[in-house]
C-alpha cells in the first residue's frame, strides 16, 4: 500500500475520503485502544489498530486490524496510508516507530515526548527541571546507577530507598526495595546492571494523578484530581470526588501537570502520577503519555472522557474544559477476582453487582484471565461520594475485593 499524503488536517467528524469516513489510527490494542476506538467511532470516524496480538481488545472492535510487531516496516506504512493521524496507547511502543509514521502522518503524542516518558532517568530530569521553573512539585530524591562507580558513590541518605530500572517498568514490575548497600548491590547486580535509578522511599500518605489534554496550538484542559489505591504496584481503586484530595493539593498537582505538558510541547493526554507525603507534600513520581486507567472513570462521569480529549487533540478539534457531573469510584477489575481461592476458575456474579445503583461494567473482551492482568473495570457513579463508596463496596464484597 503507498502512503497518500492527504493534507487533511483538522480531521473534523464527517470527512469521508475515497467514499469513506476519514480514519484515526493507533498503535497498540489493549483496553486503552480499545475505548480510544469507542471514542472515535462515535465521533463517526473509521478506526484502525496495529497490535500484534490477533485478538487485542482493540482490535476487535476496531474498523481495521493490522496484526503485525511494532517495528514492522510494511505494516507501519499501511498503518499511515490508512490513517489521517495516529495516536499510540502503549506504553512501551518503540519511539522509532512513532518518529517513522510521523514522517507521512500528524502524529501525536511525538516520539520524543513518549521516549522521556519511556526513561525514568530523563522523565526525572524533565521534572527536576519544571519544578526549577516553578512547577512547585519536584521529583523524589535520587541518583542515577549506571555503574560501580556511581552505584560507590550513592549518598546514604537515599536508603532505604527504591531501586528502578531505567526503561520497561511498569505495573511495580523492574522493581526492588533495598534497605542497605549491600541489598542495593546485590539488586543491582541482580537487574543485570542496567541503568537504573535509585529513589529514597518516602512516607506516603496516599498517591493520586491528574490527566490533561493538551492540543497542537498549546490549549490546554484538565480533569480533576484522581486518588489512587495500589495494591502489589497495581492501581486497584481511583476515587474521585470533592474532597478526595485537599483542595490546595488538588490546584497544585493541576499546575504542575500542565507545565509538565506545556514544557514538552506536548499534543495528546498525559496523565502525571504523584505521591502525597505524610507531611501534607506533594511529589511528582512518573507520567504516562496516554489516558492512563486513573481516568477510566472519566467514560462514565464526565462530559469529555479522557478518550474522547485523546480523539480531539489527534483530529486536531478545539478541547473543551470537561466537567465531572457525577462522584465517581472505579474498582480495576484484575484476572485474579476469575478464581477462587483453591485456583478454580470460578463465575462472577455480574447481576449482583449489576443490580446496584450508579454500576458501569467495562470488560476489555480478553479470553484469557490471568493473575494481575487488566480484565475491565467497574465504575460506580451517583450524586455524592457516600452513596457512592458505598454502592463500590458492596460490589468488593461481592467481587471478594479487599475493602478499601
Ligand atoms: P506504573 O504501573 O504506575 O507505571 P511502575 O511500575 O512504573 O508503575 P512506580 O509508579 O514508579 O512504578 O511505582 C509503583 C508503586 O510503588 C507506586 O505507585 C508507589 O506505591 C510505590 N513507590 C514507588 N516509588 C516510591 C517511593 N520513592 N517511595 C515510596 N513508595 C514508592
Ligand atoms: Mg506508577
Amino acid at each position: 500500500m503507498t502512503v497518500v499524503h492527504t493534507p487533511i488536517f483538522p480531521v473534523l467528524p464527517g470527512t469521508t475520503v475515497n467514499g469513506r469516513p476519514a480514519t484515526l489510527g493507533v498503535l497498540g490494542g489493549g483496553q486503552l485502544g480499545r475505548m480510544f476506538v469507542h471514542a472515535a467511532q462515535a465521533l463517526g470516524y473509521d478506526t484502525v489498530v496495529l497490535d500484534p496480538d490477533p485478538a487485542s481488545p482493540a482490535g476487535r472492535v476496531s474498523h481495521h486490524f493490522i496484526q503485525a510487531d511494532y517495528r514492522d516496516t510494511d505494516a507501519l506504512r499501511e498503518l499511515a496510508a490508512r490513517a489521517l493521524a495516529i495516536t499510540t496507547e502503549f506504553e512501551n511502543v518503540p519511539a522509532e516507530s512513532l518518529a517513522e509514521l510521523a514522517r507521512a502522518r500528524p502524529v501525536a503524542p511525538a516520539a520524543e515526548a513518549v521516549a522521556i516518558a519511556q526513561d525514568r532517568v530523563r522523565e526525572k530530569a524533565h521534572f527536576s527541571r519544571c519544578a526549577a521553573q516553578g512547577s512547585g512539585v519536584a521529583p523524589a530524591p535520587h541518583a542515577v546507577i549506571a555503574s560501580e562507580a556511581d552505584l560507590a558513590a550513592v549518598p546514604d541518605t537515599l536508603l532505604p530507598g527504591i531501586l528502578k530500572t531505567a526503561r520497561l517498568g511498569y505495573d511495580g514490575k523492574g522493581q526492588a526495595r533495598v534497605a542497605t548497600r549491600a541489598e542495593l548491590a546485590a539488586a543491582w547486580r541482580q537487574m543485570g546492571r542496567l541503568e537504573c535509578v535509585l529513589e529514597q522511599r518516602l512516607p506516603l500518605a496516599y498517591e493520586c494523578s491528574v490527566i490533561v489534554a493538551r492540543g497542537r496550538d498549546g490549549q490546554v484542559v484538565s480533569l480533576p484530581v484522581q486518588r489512587n489505591l495500589h495494591r502489589d504496584g497495581i492501581l486497584a481503586v481511583t476515587e474521585v470526588f470533592e474532597g478526595n484530595v485537599p483542595y490546595a493539593s488538588a490546584k497544585q498537582a493541576q499546575a504542575a501537570t500542565i507545565s509538565i505538558a506545556n514544557e514538552l510541547g506536548y499534543v495528546g493526554v498525559l496523565c502525571v502520577e504523584f505521591f502525597v507525603l505524610e507531611d501534607g507534600r506533594l511529589v511528582v513520581n512518573e507520567m504516562a503519555p496516554r489516558p492512563h486507567n486513573s481516568g477510566h472513570y472519566t467514560v462514565d462521569a464526565c462530559d469529555a472522557s479522557q478518550f474522547d480529549l485523546q480523539v480531539r487533540a489527534l483530529a486536531g478539534l478545539p478541547l473543551a474544559p470537561p466537567r465531572q457531573h457525577s462522584a465517581a469510584v472505579m474498582l480495576n477489575l484484575l484476572g485474579d477476582l476469575w478464581f477462587d481461592p483453591a485456583g478454580a476458575p470460578r463465575a462472577l456474579p455480574w447481576a449482583q453487582v449489576l443490580a446496584l445503583p450508579g454500576a458501569h461494567l467495562h470488560l476489555y473482551g480478553k479470553t484469557e484471565a490471568r493473575r494481575g492482568r487488566k480484565m475491565g473495570h467497574l465504575t460506580f457513579t451517583g450524586a455524592d461520594a457516600a452513596g457512592v463508596r458505598a454502592n463500590a463496596l458492596r460490589a468488593a464484597e461481592a467481587l471478594g475485593m479487599a475493602p478499601f
